[in-house]
């Protein structure tokens, strides 16, 4: 049957060597089945801009990506930064976030997650600030180095902020939800982000919408696979 694939969270890099060996699973069993393939940010561990592209692992997954007939990208927090130059060297189109699909006949809205997560003011607060146009293009004129240095004090300081931080704020907000839902005529809602694998059911406005939350990829590759009928979740 035709049908359409959803994954996120995946964090790829060159030391998590199992996380690589699922995707390329996820390359040759079910990405080539498929009409076509949404991947919904955080697709890397980091990114720190497409000049980055010629490194050995970017490389490889690069030419994977290349694979895939209909593929489709949105950035996450972790790889806010993938650009044109990558886009064009994968094949792949970069997707706004949110965006509104038709999915078989059901409107459903993509997004990586984390502009929901709003009880997080600090996290908020950090991310209006790397989604300014001015601040990317000043990042992106350091030399790569410097940009890997500063992110990687960046990924120490988020892992320390995570165990402070309460489990309640780090997850999406549900009146953020409902307002999202509404201002999109009240679609099926698919993200990723928060590592909260999930099926969730919103009563909004009399209407009820449902929210599909991806798996990251820590444990094993997991995969939601959506067709006429609905939505499942396959693992790989
Ligand atoms: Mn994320």
């Amino acid at each position: 049957m035709p049908h359409t694939l959803f994954i996120s969270d995946l964090h790829l890099s060159a030391d998590q060597t199992d996380i690589t060996a699922a995707f390329g699973r996820f390359i040759s069993n079910h990405a080539s089945h498929a009409e076509a393939v949404y991947i919904l940010g955080d697709l890397f561990e980091y990114w720190a801009g497409d000049d980055d592209l010629d490194e050995p692992f970017h490389r490889e997954i690069i030419a994977a990506l290349r694979t895939i007939p209909q593929l489709f990208v949105m950035r996450g927090n972790r790889d806010v930064l993938l650009g044109t130059a990558f886009a064009e060297a994968a094949g792949v189109m970069l997707l706004d976030d949110p965006t509104l699909i038709d999915l078989y006949g059901t409107p459903t809205l993509l997004s990586h997650g984390d502009l929901l997560c709003t009880d997080d003011h600090a996290y908020q607060q950090f991310r209006a600030q790397v989604h300014r146009a001015d601040f990317q293009q000043d990042f992106l004129t350091k030399p790569l180095v410097e940009r890997k240095a500063w992110i990687t004090q960046l990924r120490a300081r988020s892992q320390q902020e995570k165990q402070s931080k309460t489990s309640a704020i780090m997850d999406v907000n549900d009146l953020a939800v409902d307002d999202l839902l509404r201002q999109h005529g009240y679609p099926r809602l698919i993200h990723g982000h928060t590592h909260r694998p999930d099926f969730h059911l919103h009563h909004v406005d009399d209407h009820r919408c449902e929210r599909w939350v991806l798996a990251d990829w820590h444990a094993q590759g997991s995969v939601l696979r959506c067709d006429k009928n609905g939505c499942r979740v396959v693992s790989c």
